[in-house]
């Protein structure tokens, strides 16, 4: 879909680099915008989702600046072509791992080696899917995994909400904003939210909670989703539940397998900052959702990405 400037090749060189980007969603690209204004000649490498989550929604309404919301991938490319005309050379190509133990700084992409002064990491964090039948054609539409994102979509709709933990309960609550109904649906009894997320949940008068579930199948018809085939673990027994929009709200995770544990993460995976958008390592900086557990938002994930361009600048001159 998009265009490269320059080829790999044509980008390898014995040169030492000022900044290369991994990751191209808007923490990515903002990061791009910024680096290249202030004339460090970024090099990026995109990754297997270049324009990254937002390629895979079609409205996004709580983006600053667009009244008339945009469709992701529109946006994702508007931010490309913005970055680029500052002079940011992008290459849609999965970095496959670092070697951060000395500068410059290593990255391999495709068995080459470019090498950095600096390094700002952006790869995401990817949210997790049940994998049920009848998925994937529905993810973006009817089915979410960002209520904040997605939840007005469904104004007085019935909603179910998959999970048991924190994040099932908040979006959950969060949704009878919206939604006529509420039900959560899990696989267990035991819940891992905290007493007092349960308790909200629970105590709601729009939200039912129906524990000992699965989603065996996704129900839809030519407008969208209908309904949810669900399954008892116990003993195999089926029944349907009516809705038009779901969210699985079961997890996230952090993409940061390439780096080999050379970063400092959280228990969780997610990158730690430790001197504002700086990691462990000195001259790498990480933004956007791969150290985001909080907000996981385009507008939070842009800000941080200005964050690291202008933190690995400043860096940069002190080495000097
Ligand atoms: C369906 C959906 C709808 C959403 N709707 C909204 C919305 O309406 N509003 C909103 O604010 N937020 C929305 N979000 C959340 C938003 O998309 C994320 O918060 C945001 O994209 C995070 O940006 P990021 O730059 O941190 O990473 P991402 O957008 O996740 O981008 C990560 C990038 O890293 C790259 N990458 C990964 N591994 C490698 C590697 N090894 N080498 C090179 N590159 C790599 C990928 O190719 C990708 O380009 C939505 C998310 C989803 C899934």
């Amino acid at each position: 879909m998009f265009k490269e400037r320059r080829t790999l090749g044509e980008a390898m060189s014995e040169e030492v680099r000022n900044v290369i980007i991994i990751g191209s969603g808007p923490a990515g690209y903002t990061a791009g915008l910024y680096s290249a204004r202030a004339m460090l000649e970024p090099l990026m490498f995109a990754g297997y989702m270049s324009g990254g989550q937002l390629m895979l929604t079609s409205d996004i309404e709580n983006f600053p600046g667009y009244p008339q919301g945009i469709g992701g991938p529109e946006m994702m490319m508007q931010l490309r072509e913005q970055a680029e005309r500052f002079g940011l050379e992008v290459h849609d190509k999965n970095v496959e791992r670092v070697d951060v133990s000395e500068r410059p700084f290593k990255v391999w992409v495709e068995g080459e080696e470019f090498r950095a002064q600096t390094l700002i990491i952006c790869t995401g964090a990817e949210a997790i899917w049940l994998g049920a039948e009848g998925e994937d054609a529905q993810k973006g539409r009817g089915i979410s995994t960002c209520a904040t994102c997605d939840g007005a979509f469904f104004r007085d709709e019935e909603i179910i909400v998959v999970g048991g933990g924190d994040s099932a309960m908040e979006e959950a609550t969060f949704l009878t904003r919206f939604a006529s109904k509420v039900t959560i649906i899990h696989r267990r009894d035991v819940f891992r939210a905290s007493k007092v997320m349960y308790d909200r949940a629970a105590e709601h008068p729009k939200i039912e909670i129906k524990p000992f579930r699965s989603v065996k199948k996704w129900l839809s018809d030519e407008k969208g989703l209908t309904g949810a085939l669900l399954e008892d673990p116990r003993d195999g027994s089926t029944e349907e539940i009516a809705c038009t929009g779901a969210f699985i709200a079961i997890g996230h995770k952090p993409i940061t397998g390439f780096l080999e544990g050379q970063l400092e993460t959280d228990d969780s995976g997610y990158l730690l900052h430790h001197e504002h958008t700086m990691t462990s390592v000195p001259g790498v900086f990480a933004a956007g959702d791969v150290v985001d557990t909080r907000y996981r938002q385009a507008i939070t994930a842009a800000g941080m990405g200005c964050s690291a361009a202008i933190d690995a600048e400043r860096w940069l001159e002190d080495q000097h």
